[in-house]
Order: structure tokens, then sequence, then C-alpha cells
């Protein structure tokens, strides 16, 4: 674990570096491998059982699913909905976590409550929004502040596009970098409210907005082509579901970064866009063939 070098790249006439969390680990990588680390590192002798609930194609469900099984855990995940499409024919992070030994329940929620007041029971809230996720993002945080060391940058900008925006915030807790970033799940105002759950307005990182208004989960031409363009230009494989509004809102708001260096972390998510691709391919036929 954590091998995340930095790469740098050129695109669109402007120097970047990226942080590699996608490459941290095959199995265990990306954000979620930064916000579980507390769970993967230390001892819950006693647990025997994790639980969680969210979307049925969600990247912490993965991950949730390989500390399971790292840690001998039985797995039991909540879900309100899993098409039949999907039950039909698994695949990304839901064929994989069954894999684990995900045990998933689709809108059992009673029971879910029953689980989690249990003494042998770990629960874990969507999408890993939680207290203890900064133990793991303080490390990601001194790994960019001795590459910064090294290169001599002083005024780093950090960028990183925002879910729960738990990643964001305890980076720019741990950071004397300003970091910036997107609502990519709601708005403003809902990433300001989670941010607020968590820590004081001290350490909020700077929301930049795009004019237009994007859906989570939705799919986007203008995504679907920074996406592709990147992945051609820079050799990398950004993420489907969080990476192309990121991109777009930093690519919108370059004015703000004439003089600094840019550092883009890569969140990882590379198993969630085996379904994105299925969909945009099926979406965009015409224009994709
Ligand atoms: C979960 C996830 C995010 C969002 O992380 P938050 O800490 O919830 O803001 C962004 N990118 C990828 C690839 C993710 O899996």
């Amino acid at each position: 674990m954590l091998n995340s070098p930095i790469s740098e790249i050129v695109f669109r006439d402007r120097r970047f570096f990226v942080k590699r969390d996608d490459l941290l680990d095959r199995d265990f990588s990306g954000n979620k491998a930064r916000k579980f680390y507390y769970f993967l590192k230390n001892d819950f002798s006693g647990i025997k059982n994790l639980v969680s609930f969210g979307s049925s194609q969600s990247n912490a469900m993965y991950s949730l699913s390989v500390l399971a099984k790292i840690k001998n855990w039985k797995f039991y995940y909540f879900t309100n909905h899993i098409s039949s499409f999907l039950k039909n024919n698994p695949h990304g992070n839901y064929k994989k976590a069954l894999e684990n030994g995900m045990n998933i329940f689709e809108s059992r929620f009673d029971f879910m409550r029953e689980l989690a007041k249990r003494e042998d029971t770990l629960f874990i809230k969507e999408g890993g929004a939680l207290k203890e996720a900064s133990f793991g993002i303080e490390i990601l945080a001194k790994e960019i502040l001795s590459f910064a060391k090294e290169r001599g940058f002083k005024n780093l900008a950090v960028f990183l596009p925002s879910g729960t925006g738990t990643t964001a915030l305890y980076l720019q807790k741990f950071l004397p970098f300003r970091v910036y970033t997107c609502a990519c799940v709601g708005d403003e105002e809902y990433l300001k409210k989670q941010f607020g759950e968590l820590e004081d307005k001290n350490f909020f990182p700077k929301i930049l907005k795009l004019d237009k208004k994007y859906h989570f989960g939705k799919l986007y031409a203008e995504f679907y082509a920074v996406w592709r363009e990147l992945k051609e230009k820079t050799g990398i494989e950004f993420d489907l579901l969080y990476d192309p509004k990121g991109w777009l809102t930093l690519l919108g708001h370059l004015k703000e970064f004439e003089n600094r260096e840019i550092l883009y972390i890569h969140q990882g998510g590379l198993i969630g866009n085996e379904s994105m691709l299925r969909r945009y391919e099926r979406k965009f036929k015409e224009k994709l063939c």
C-alpha cells in the first residue's frame, strides 16, 4: 500500500501534476482506500460484521467488500433497488463486491437497523463520510507536502471533485495549500452542509462552479468527450462519474491558477467505469462508433 506516485502531464497546453491514488493497490485503491484506512490498520477484535448502505454500483461498496474480506468480517450491504439488468448481467463494482462475499439486500432497512445495533457489528455511513476518514487522508496530505517541498512549490493549488466532500475537507485541514473542489452530488449548498457535519468553516475547501447544472450519475456528451481526450492525450484513465465534472470545472477556472502549479487528485474508481462505459455506449451509440 501507499504506492501513489505523482505524474506530470500536459493537457491543452498547460502543465498539471496528478496524484495517482488509482495506483495505490490492485484491490484497495482510490479515495475509499484512504477513507477506510483507519479500519484496515486498527484492531477491531470483537467485530464480526460490517454494515453499510448506498447505491448498487458504488465505489465505496466495492472497497468495503475488500476491507471485509481482508478483516474476515461478514459484509452486509443495503440498497434501495437493484435493476433487473444488473441482476441478470452482474458487472463493475457490483460483480466484484459479490465475488468478495458481499451479502446485498434490497430495501430491508429494518434489518439493517437491527444489525447496526449489535456490538459485534461495525456500521459505516454511506460513502464513508466519517471522522475516521481523516486518519488515511492525513497520510495523503503528508505525501502531497513532501512532494511540494521536494519541488519547491510554495503555493500549490490542489484540486479534486467531491461527492460527500470528506476527502477535500480533510485535505484542506491537513494542508497549508488552498484546496479547490466542485460538487458532483447535489449542489454547493449540499456540499457545504456536508462539510459542516465534520468540521468548522476554517477548513472548508473552496468550491468552484460551472454555469451549467449537472445531475449526479447522468450521462453528458461533454463528460465523455473530456474523459476520452484525457485518456488519449495523457495516457491516464480517470473515473467517469466524478472526474469529468472535475476536469471541466478545473479547465473552466484556469485563470485563477495562472502562476501556480496544480495538483489534481486521481481518486480511483476505475472498476466503476465498466458500468459507466456500457451506459455511455448504449446512449451515444451513433456518436461513439
Ligand atoms: C467516492 C469518490 C469521490 C468522492 O469522494 P468524497 O470524499 O465523498 O468527496 C470522488 N471520486 C471517486 C473516484 C470516488 O470513488
